[in-house]
Formats: C-alpha cells, structure tokens, sequence
C-alpha cells in the first residue's frame, strides 16, 4: 500500500526492518541503547558488534527521543534508535512520548540529509503499545512531517506480520480520510 503525502511518498509493507534498503531504519531501542530482544535484537544481530560499540559512546536516550548512528553491515547506511514509551494505561503521556519518537526521528532524517527512512511499529511488542491507538499516532505524525518537510521522500512503515499489515492498512485509511 502506498499513499502520496505532498512530493513524498509513504508506504506500508510487510516485511523485516533489517532487510530494508533505505537511508535509514528506526530502531525500537530502550533507554540504554545498549540492545534488547524484538527489533533491537534482530538489528543488533544484522548489524555486527560495531553497532553495540558505536551505541555505548551515546550515553543512553530519553523516552521519546532519538539518536542516530552508522548501520555498519546493514544495507541500510543508518539506524535512528528511538525510544517509545512503555505503555501502563494510556494516562500516563504515552501518546505525546510517541508521536515524539517519531517526530525527532524524522528531524534526525532532515538534519542528515537522508531522503528515506523506515520505521517498525515502535512500542507496540515489548512495551506493549496497543496497535491502533499507535497505528493512528504514527500515521498522523509522519504525515503532518511530510506535509511540511519535502526532503524526506519516502517513508516505509514495515510490519511483521500479516495482522499487523492488515490494521496498519486500515488504520491507514482511516487517518487519511479524516
Ligand atoms: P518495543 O519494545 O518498542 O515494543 P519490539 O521490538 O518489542 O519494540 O516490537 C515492536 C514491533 O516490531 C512489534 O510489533 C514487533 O512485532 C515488530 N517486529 C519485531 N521484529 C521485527 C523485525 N525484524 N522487523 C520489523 N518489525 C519487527
């Protein structure tokens, strides 16, 4: 599925973030930035131990943050490790601190000069997001970014599996017919 936003376009696949030939991938990172299982795990792996090593000179990153790093044996040439909230009940800033994760790592895109990017459904495995709700932060975000910001090109938004392509897809619709 892939819509026009202005000159950019986003895209919503299913597929694995590692394998994404794109200027950068977002990675789903912890506060630490020094590794974890679901995507972080997986990237991590892909990317060879230089990637650990270059994390551990960041200092960690707040929640709803972002930072940006080489992507070593990626194909993609950068990884943007950004952090989501962990999810309690929704009353607690979740949806701020998620739209926030996406923003900055749009912003890092722009200031690198990095025309493509792609993001995993950040928060919504390990940290337990609930998937529409984030679906629909997500979606608003990059769009509202893109509408502004032309020199990002081309978003892919990259779900793991079968369902969760199917609410993205619909989720999808939904923000752009609101
Ligand atoms: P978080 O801790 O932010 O919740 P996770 O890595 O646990 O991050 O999961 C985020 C989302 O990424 C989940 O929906 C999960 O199914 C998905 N995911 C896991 N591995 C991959 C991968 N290799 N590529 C793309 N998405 C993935």
């Amino acid at each position: 599925m892939q819509v026009e936003i202005g000159d950019s376009v986003l895209e919503l696949v299913e597929g694995d973030i590692t394998r994404q030939d794109v200027d950068a991938i977002v990675n789903a990172a912890n506060t630490s930035l020094l590794g974890g299982g679901g995507v972080d795990g997986a990237i991590h792996r892909a990317a060879g131990p230089e990637l650990l090593a270059e994390c551990r000179t960041l200092g960690g990153c707040e929640t709803g943050s972002a930072k940006i790093t080489r992507g070593y044996r990626l194909p993609a040439r950068h990884v943007i490790h950004a952090v989501g909230p962990v999810y309690r009940d929704g009353r607690h800033g979740e949806a701020g601190l998620l739209a926030s994760a996406y923003r900055t790592c749009l912003e890092l895109a722009s200031e690198n000069h990095l025309a493509s990017i792609a993001f995993p459904a950040i928060s919504t495995g390990i940290y337990g997001y609930p998937a529409e709700d984030a679906a629909h932060i997500a979606f608003r975000t990059i769009i509202d970014y893109l509408s502004e910001h032309p020199e990002v090109k081309f978003v892919r938004y990259v779900l793991y599996d079968a369902r969760s392509f199917a609410v993205h897809a619909r989720v999808l619709e939904q923000v752009l017919a609101a």
